[in-house]
Order: C-alpha cells, then sequence, then structure tokens
C-alpha cells in the first residue's frame, strides 16, 4: 500500500480507506503527530521507528475503526481483516518468521492505546500466537524450554483474563491464576517464578487451560489466527470497560476519541539472566534533575517491573549487568531529548544483550520538576522561553505556593489509620491545628499562638476574622465555590469544603464521623490536606513553600531558594508574553502586600462591605441600617466615616501608583443584623434601642430572594448618603495620600447596574463629593467612575452604560447566576449532576465561564461599550478571573485585565502568557 503522500502518484491497490499503519523495519506510515488516529502508543512508536531507534516491527489499527466498531454493533470494517493480513506478512518478512508457523513463530503482543494516555487502564496481551505447537518452535528457536513455558503461560494467563474474562469475582477473591501459580510454587518448594523450570510451567499451561474451560465453560482457543481477532476485539472491547469509563470521567477524555490497537513483534525479556525490562524518565519527573531515572528487572517479562512481586532495581545498576545495554540507552535517551524537546517516560526491553525500544511518551511531572526542566532546557536550547511557559500548566503552580505534609509523616497517618474522611480539595496546602467550632474562638486561640482549624457546618461573612485566623478551614457542607471555599482562596487558606461524612455539634462543640465510631472534641488535633481534600486525626508536619517564604514571609533569601528562583524566571518569561493585565481582589492592606508580593499590577476588586467586620465597625453599619430617618443614618455614617477613610489609607499606600477598583456597598443589608434572638438582644443593648425595634428591622428587611433583592447599586440610590459617605472615605484617604507624594488613581465601580439612569445617579453623587474633597483638601487627584457589568439588562445596554462609564469590570458570579438564572447558593443540588451526569455544561459554570451564555453576553457588553467609548477599560473580577480556561476567554475578547485571589496571580500571570502564545 502506498504511503499517504504517493497516493497521486502511485495508484493504490485498493480504495478502501486505511485502516492499519505500518512501523518499523523499514516502511513506518505514521507519525508522532498522528495521536487522534494511532493513539499516543502507535504514533510514537512510529515515531521512534522513524528515528531509526531499535523498534520491533508492527503496525497500529486506528481509532477510526473503534468508532465504527462501536457504531456497527461491535464488528469490523470489511476492509479491514486484508490490511491486518498484509501488516502481519511485512513483519513476517522482515524477521523471516511465520504467524502460528509450529516450526519458527512470530509472537505478537497486541497493546491498547488511546489519544491522550490512560496508564493501566485498558489491557495488553503479550506472546499471542502460542499453542502447543507453536511453542516447540519457540523452543527450538531460542534453544530453551523454560523460556518457552514461561511465555505460554503468561499468555494463557493475561489471555484467560483480558479474553476470556476470568478474573476475581469479589472484591476478596484473589486472582485464580495467581491462586494455582502459588500452589505450583508451593508443591516445588520455591518462592520465585523465576525458579519455577520448564516442567512445572508447561504444567502450569496445562492447569490454566482447564481452570478456564471449568470457569469460562470455553476451550483456550489453540488457532493464533482466533487468537489475534480475540484479542484485538478485547482491546477495543476495553474502551468501554468500568475502569476506563471512570477514568475517562475523571480525565475529562471524551468517549469519542477511542482506542487504537498495535500489534508488535515480541522481544523477550525473560530469555535468560541476560534479558531483562524496565521503564525510564529521562529526567527525575519528581524534582526535575536532569538524571537519567529509572527502574529494571532481569529475566522478566512486561508488567514484572510495576506488579511488585520482585522488586525492580535502579537503572543505574544496568551499567554493571549490561554496559553496552546502558550505553545504549543512554543514547537513545539523548536521541528522545533532543528529538521531542522534552521529558520522556520510555519502555524498553533487552532480549539477550540487545536493547529495544518499546513505548515512549512525555513523561507527567510534578510542578517542581516542570519548572525545573523547563528553565533547564531552555539553558540548553533545546526549547525557547515561550515553550518553557508552555510547559508549566497554571495551576501546578499551586504546587509551588501551598506548604505542604512531610511525605514520610503523611504515610505513617495513612498507615495508622489516622485519615477520617475526606471532602473537596477546595484550599490546597497543609493544615494541622486544633479544632474550634466558632470564629471567635478561632480568633481567641490564635491569639493564644495556637494554630487551630475552624470547623464550620458553613461559613458566612461573619466568619471571616475567623477564618483568617485559622491554619485551615473544614466545612461539612458547600461546594468548590461555597463562600468557605472562595474567602480560602483569597485568602490563601488551606480548605476542605464539603466533607460530608461530618456531623457537626456546635453546641456540644464536637463532631461525628459517619460510619466511623469516633468523636473529635473541641482542642483535638486535626490535619487538613487541601491538596487532596484528606482530613486527617492529630498532627502532621508540614513545610512551609519556598516560594511563599521568600515572596511573603520574607523570611527566605532569593539567593538560598532554588525552587523560587525557577519560579521567578518563569514568572519573568510569563510576563514578557502575556497581554492581559493580572490585578488582585483585595480588601485590607496585608492582602495587597501579598498580591504586589505575586505580582499584582492593581486590584481590580475591593469589596467595602469586607471591610464593615472589621474592629469597631460592625456597630455603625448596624446603626446605620436600623436608623428610622436619615439624619440618623447621617451621624452613623459619620462614625463609619473615619473608620472607611483608615482602610483605603492603608490600602493606597500599599498599592502607590498601582489601580485600585473600589466597589460601593453591594449585599442586601440583613447580612450585617444577627438572626437570633440573643444576637439581636446584643445589638439591641449595645446600640442602647429596644429589642423589639431591631426585631422589626430584621423582619422588614427578610426577602424571598436576596440575590435579587435590595442590593447593589439600589442600595446606593434609596439612600444616596451610604454612596456619598463611601465616595467621601475613598476620596479624603486619597487626598492625604497625594500630599504625601503617593500618586493614586482609585476606580469607583458602582454594582449591579443595568439601566444607564442607575449609573447616572450614583455617578453624579460620586463626582459631586470627589470635587467636594478636592476642593476642601486643596488637592487634585485622578480618579474613575466605571460600573459592573454583572446583570444581562447592563450587557445588553452597555452602549448607553458606556457613556457615562470610565470602565466596565464582569462579575461573572452574578451575572452567571442571572444569566442562567440559578442562584450559586441553592445550585448544588442540580448543577453537580447536571456536570458530572448529565453533560448539559462541560464544566461548572461557576467555576469556569460559560462561554456560549455568559461568554456571549460579555462579548456583546465589549462590543457595544467599546462602540460608543473605544478606550473603554474592562476587566473582569468574578471568581472566574483566576480560572486559566475563562482567562483564555478573556484574552480572546480583548479585555484589558482579569482580576483574581492574590494566591492565584501567578496562576493567572502564567495562564495569560499561555493564552497570548497559543493566540499567535
Ligand atoms: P500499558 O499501556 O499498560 O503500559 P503496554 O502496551 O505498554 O501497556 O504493554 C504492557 C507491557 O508489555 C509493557 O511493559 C510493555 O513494554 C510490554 N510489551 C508490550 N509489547 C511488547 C512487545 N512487543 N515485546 C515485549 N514487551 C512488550
Ligand atoms: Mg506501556
Ligand atoms: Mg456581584
Amino acid at each position: 500500500m502506498a504511503r499517504p503522500q504517493a497516493k497521486a502518484a502511485r495508484p493504490t491497490p485498493r480504495s478502501a480507506p486505511r485502516f492499519v499503519y505500518a512501523f518499523g523495519a523499514g516502511r513506518t506510515d505514521g507519525r508522532a503527530g498522528m495521536k487522534e488516529l494511532l493513539g499516543g502508543k502507535g504514533a510514537n512508536l512510529a515515531e521512534m521507528s522513524r528515528l531509526g531507534l531499535p523498534v520491533p516491527p508492527g503496525f497500529t489499527i486506528s481509532t477510526a475503526v473503534c468508532t465504527y466498531y462501536y457504531a456497527h454493533g461491535r464488528t469490523y470494517p470489511p476492509a479491514l481483516r486484508a490490511q491486518v493480513s498484509d501488516g502481519l506478512a511485512r513483519v513476517e518478512r522482515a524477521l523471516g518468521r511465520r504467524f502460528g508457523d509450529p516450526a519458527n513463530p512470530l509472537l505478537v503482543s497486541v497493546r491498547s492505546g488511546a489519544r491522550a494516555s490512560m496508564p493501566g487502564m485498558m489491557d495488553t496481551i503479550l506472546n499471542l500466537g502460542l499453542n502447543d505447537r507453536t511453542v516447540e518452535g519457540l523452543i527450538a528457536q531460542s534453544g530453551n524450554a523454560r523460556f518457552a513455558y514461561d511465555s505460554y503461560r503468561r499468555f494463557v494467563q493475561m489471555y484467560g483474563d483480558v479474553v476470556l474474562g476470568l478474573k476475581p469475582e469479589t472484591k476478596e477473591e484473589e486472582d485464580p491464576f495467581e491462586v494455582v501459580l502459588q500452589a505450583k510454587k508451593r508443591a516445588r518448594g520455591v518462592t520465585l517464578d523465576t525458579e519455577l523450570d520448564a516442567d512445572a510451567l508447561r504444567e502450569l499451561v496445562a492447569e490454566f487451560k482447564a481452570l478456564i474451560r471449568t470457569r469460562r465453560g470455553v476451550d483456550f482457543p489453540e488457532e493464533p489466527q482466533e487468537q489475534l481477532w480475540g484479542a484485538i476485539g478485547a482491546v477495543f472491547g476495553s474502551w468501554m470497560n468500568e475502569r476506563a469509563i471512570v477514568y475517562r470521567r475523571l480525565n475529562e477524555i471524551p468517549e469519542s476519541w477511542g482506542t487504537a490497537v498495535t500489534v508488535q513483534a515480541m522481544v523477550f525479556g525473560n530469555m535468560g539472566p541476560d534479558s531483562g525490562t524496565g521503564v525510564a524518565f529521562t529526567r527525575d519527573a519528581a524534582t526535575g534533575e536532569n538524571v537519567f531515572y529509572g527502574e529494571f528487572l532481569m529475566n522478566a517479562q512486561g508488567e514484572d517491573v510495576v506488579a511488585g512481586t520482585r522488586t525492580p532495581l535502579p537503572l543505574a545498576e544496568l551499567e554493571r549487568e549490561n554496559a553496552a545495554a546502558y550505553a545504549e540507552l543512554g543514547k537513545v535517551r539523548r536521541t528522545l531529548e533532543r528529538h521531542y524537546r522534552d521529558m520522556m517516560d520510555i519502555e524498553f526491553t533487552i532480549q539477550q544483550r540487545r536493547l529495544y525500544m518499546l513505548q515512549c511518551r512525555v513523561g507527567k511531572r510534578t510542578a517542581f520538576a516542570a519548572i525545573r526542566i523547563a528553565g533547564d532546557m531552555v539553558r540548553e536550547r533545546l526549547i525557547s522561553t515561550d515553550e518553557a511557559v508552555l510547559r508549566v500548566e497554571p495551576e501546578q503552580l499551586n504546587q509551588l505556593l501551598r506548604p505542604i505534609f512531610d511525605d514520610g509523616e503523611k504515610r505513617a497517618a495513612v498507615a495508622e489509620r489516622r485519615q477520617v474522611a475526606r471532602g473537596l480539595n477546595a484550599g490546597p496546602g497543609a493544615a494541622s491545628g486544633r479544632v474550634v467550632f466558632h470564629a471567635d474562638d478561632a480568633i481567641a486561640g490564635a491569639e493564644r499562638g495556637q494554630p487551630v482549624i475552624l470547623v464550620r457546618i458553613e461559613t458566612s461573612p461573619e466568619d471571616i476574622g475567623g477564618m483568617n485566623a485559622a491554619q485551615g478551614i473544614l466545612t461539612a457542607r458547600g461546594g468548590m465555590t461555597s463562600h468557605a471555599a472562595l474567602v480560602a482562596r483569597q485568602m490563601g487558606k488551606v480548605c476542605v469544603a464539603g466533607c460530608e461524612p461530618l456531623e457537626i455539634d456546635y453546641r456540644a462543640r464536637e463532631m461525628r464521623v459517619a460510619g466511623r465510631d469516633l468523636v473529635i472534641k473541641e482542642g483535638d488535633y486535626l490535619s487538613l490536606d487541601g491538596s487532596t481534600g484528606e482530613v486527617f486525626i492529630g498532627q502532621i508536619a508540614t513545610t512551609p513553600s519556598e516560594v511563599v517564604r521568600v515572596l511573603v514571609d520574607r523570611s527566605l533569601a532569593p539567593a538560598d531558594a532554588p525552587v523560587y528562583q525557577l519560579y521567578a524566571q518563569l514568572m519573568k518569561w510569563a510576563d514578557k508574553a502575556r497581554r492581559l493585565g493580572v490585578r488582585a481582589n483585595a480588601d485590607q492592606p496585608d492582602q495587597c502586600a501579598n498580591a504586589i508580593a505575586f505580582g499584582a499590577e492593581g486590584v481590580g476588586l475591593c469589596r467595602t462591605e469586607h471591610m464593615f467586620f472589621g474592629e469597631g465597625k460592625i456597630e455603625p453599619v448596624r446603626a446605620m441600617i436600623l436608623a428610622t430617618t436619615a439624619d440618623e443614618r447621617r451621624a452613623a455614617l459619620a462614625k463609619l466615616l473615619p473608620l472607611q477613610r483608615a482602610d483605603f489609607d492603608g490600602i493606597f499606600r500599599e498599592m502607590g501608583a498601582r489601580p485600585v477598583t473600589i466597589r460601593t456597598l453591594d449585599p442586601p443589608l440583613h447580612e450585617f443584623l444577627p438572626q437570633d434572638e440573643a444576637g439581636q438582644r446584643e445589638v439591641a443593648d449595645s446600640l442602647g434601642m429596644p429589642l423589639e425595634r431591631v426585631k422589626a428591622r430584621v423582619a422588614a428587611l427578610h426577602e424571598f430572594n436576596p440575590m435579587l433583592g435590595f442590593r447593589g447599586c439600589r442600595l446606593g440610590i434609596v439612600y444616596p448618603e451610604i454612596t456619598e459617605m463611601q465616595a467621601r472615605a475613598i476620596f479624603e484617604a486619597a487626598a492625604n495620600v497625594r500630599r504625601d507624594g503617593i500618586r493614586v488613581e482609585p476606580e469607583i465601580m458602582i454594582p449591579l447596574v443595568g439601566h444607564v439612569k442607575e449609573l447616572e445617579r450614583q455617578a453624579d453623587v460620586v463626582r459631586r463629593v470627589a470635587g467636594e474633597v478636592m476642593r476642601e483638601t486643596e488637592t487634585r487627584f485622578r480618579y474613575l467612575v466605571g460600573t459592573m457589568i454583572e446583570v444581562p439588562r447592563g450587557a445588553l445596554t452597555a452602549h448607553e452604560i458606556a457613556r457615562v462609564a470610565e470602565f466596565f469590570s464582569f462579575g461573572t458570579n452574578d451575572l452567571t447566576q442571572t444569566a442562567l438564572g440559578v442562584s450559586r447558593d441553592d445550585a448544588g443540588r442540580f448543577l453537580v449532576p447536571y456536570v458530572a451526569e448529565f453533560a448539559i455544561y462541560e464544566h461548572d459554570p461557576f467555576e469556569s465561564v460559560d462561554r456560549e451564555g455568559v461568554g456571549e453576553l460579555m462579548r456583546i457588553a465589549l462590543e457595544k461599550g467599546r462602540r460608543t467609548s473605544p478606550k473603554l477599560k474592562i476587566g473582569i473580577c468574578g471568581e472566574h478571573g483566576g480560572d486559566p480556561a475563562t482567562i483564555a476567554f478573556c484574552d480572546e475578547l480583548g479585555l484589558d485585565y482579569v482580576s483574581c485571589s492574590p494566591f492565584r496571580v501567578p496562576i493567572a500571570r502564567l495562564a495569560a502568557a499561555r493564552a497570548a502564545l497559543r493566540r499567535v
């Protein structure tokens, strides 16, 4: 058959499409770029053959056949049989052996391989083609009966399992073949498989076959062609096995991709002490160190290395066993790295001192290894700095920022059964501390210098102080975008959310774990692994992240921090490549300092209401809410003014010349009042008013749907004095700071605007106050007034709003709620199955922006806004601003910046760079 590119020149003998792609022994049809068709394994075997590496010849049946197979009731395209025969005949000619020939048999492996690697998820069969006659031929070929029967018993075992379905039927049952094998070893008085002689192995073949007959009611097929097609069918069938389906779901691999099947001539690592098999990484996959790292076993085949029955040896020892093979493997390592320009994961086999390559793929690695390898490869001139940026997944950076549990200690905790439950890995990192159930206890604990873990059924804005004081946060309810998860990410806190098995009793100050006879009391130690969601009893020692020690704690000098240096270098390359600006959502000076340390270029969202929960502020806020007249309200606001001004002063000084976007009051007022009687009595006492009045006000503020209620700019329009006070606090602080020679440019942002008239009214207040403050303080400062685009009407009328707004910022949390008509706080019950089970949305729309719906509103708003005002500054400040997929979308749309929590700023910088590089 002709190669694809030669088709025009030479007529192909058949008109049927090509399903079979040859590799090795003089002709290779595929290449690395053909993973869609040949799967990763098939494509890379072809590529290695092209590179002239020693690959046993074979052919790959394409994924198109898998698609056909499932579309046609598990049958094959008619042209396949002839193409497989041709492929096999070519291998036979190349090796001078025939498939099924009793005198000189060719044996093959039948291997699965999807586009994305699915390690161990599908099945491979080795030594196919053996039967009672061809085994004699293999003995004649090799002069080694023990080897021949070892191969035969492995084949019957694998075929019996994978194709004929003889597997353990319950979790408790041992592998039936292993039971027979163990019995044989016992009968022969040996412990290792390798100690069984040819006779014992021949008996095993017969016993395995008998076992298959009694347990499965079928005869083991002696006919090699029948074996081959049985194996091919089993590999295609394995695409739909339970394990593969679950793996695909977890890794977001589409079912439609299908698997390819590779049929390849066998080479034998079990031919004696001068043969073996192994796996290796061309660099250390954990640390990234440029050392050859791997394991091997002599006199072994295939899975023996990972099966754990015999302990494999470190690769370095291969040099002693077989210096020539080791040297050749070193050459292969260099060839592959130069060619793929990446760290590779390889499988090899040595047959009687000769090296063969059986697989290669780009190696999986930790974040530490990823940045180190990328940096080293730039220096080695293998890749450009842009490529280095593309080599590190943004989310991986989390690993570099979080404190981590000491590996040995964590393993010990697992061994001691101290793992009690598992929730969502909402805030990565590791934390140990004493359990408290109330925010004020967390604060008190922290003041005593005690590490605490704040455990709540769920958290609310009132808990912020306690969350800030805690080492880690654990909640029983709520998802990845719950209040606890959101705040934890902004604070950079370790958080395990939605840990359903916890039964928390606030009154008794204790919790139980469903299904375990266990009570955890206040003061007991608990450890959270926020990267995995695991919860442990007791303490586990942690190691702080180098990057955080250098940037945030300043307890480590950059020169003493190799990981930090690699991080800093990567970020420099990323900053060079990105177009989008990156800001942070920060409400306090310390958060601003963190944001700057992580490279934020401004504050994209300062939520003024978070300040209200600070020291001494909640009382005047409550007095303001409980006021019945405008005068009373003004008096309360007057008390609040200096406190807010001080907050902004601190933020401006921290941020210097960087822009700071401040949102005016947004949440519904009832959030600032206690809902329980005891709390209400406290408020009444402290403000010297009757309890009844507090109760009546709380009742009056009750809303059926607060998310769509009296909140956002609606508050400032009905009570303009609130906006007035906030604007005054901002501008007075700006004037103060300006007088100290610091250039500030506050951006006042009005929330929840749907109609231009709403913005007009609020902008009038803000601009009037700005003028007043400039006159009173005799200073001039620049400022902007803009709006959030977070309700559909605002997006659809953006051309009108842009007449007044000097900037837009997409509030994609609310925009998602209002566009989808979904209340985030009530969405858990259906949104989880919507994504996981019904695939209605590909991702949780509160984590990654729904491009077709919410994204379309963003596009409309951007286009209409910029039509009115071409230079309109546009950003995003919803939680989505830290999501790499959303960042790529914002880059595509042409936003000016994204804003996210401080600890996600490095991730956003990297994601923005990768988006820009991918677009060109
Ligand atoms: P997986 O995808 O599970 O790694 P593979 O197809 O790579 O499955 O095969 C499993 C094992 O068998 C690997 O160790 C591989 O190197 C080995 N193997 C596969 N094909 C051959 C062959 N033709 N000769 C020798 N060993 C092979
Ligand atoms: Mg493999
Ligand atoms: Mg909002």
